[in-house]
């Protein structure tokens, strides 16, 4: 499992998933105010970009496999923690 476009569209240019990702996965185009995937290949599908996407602009694909590193770095930033709790109850994201 890791990160995929879901749709560039939806995202607002919030900068969460270039802030958060651990492995610099994402830049930021700041002439089209959206982020790039520009190390796709280095996710280690914590899904914290995922977790924190403002516009819904990312997903978890199981395309590609990585492992799951800490899932606490978006804690230090984002109070509402809803989702994760959910994730670590079904043992994961999106059906895994
Ligand atoms: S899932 Fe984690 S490692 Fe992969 S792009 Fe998102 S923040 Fe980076
Ligand atoms: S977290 Fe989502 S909305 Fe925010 S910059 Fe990244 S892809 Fe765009």
């Amino acid at each position: 499992m890791s990160v995929a476009r879901l749709d560039l569209n939806l995202c607002i240019g919030c900068r969460n998933c270039v802030n958060l990702c651990p492995m610099d996965v994402f830049y930021f185009d700041e002439a089209a105010n959206k982020s790039v995937m520009a190390y796709p290949e280095n996710c280690q599908s914590c899904a914290q970009c995922y977790l924190h996407c403002m516009g819904g602009s990312l997903t978890m694909s199981t395309l590609r496999a990585g492992y799951a590193m800490s899932g606490g770095r978006g804690l230090r930033t984002f109070p509402n923690q809803t989702e994760l709790y959910k994730a670590e109850e079904t043992g994961g994201w999106g059906g895994r």
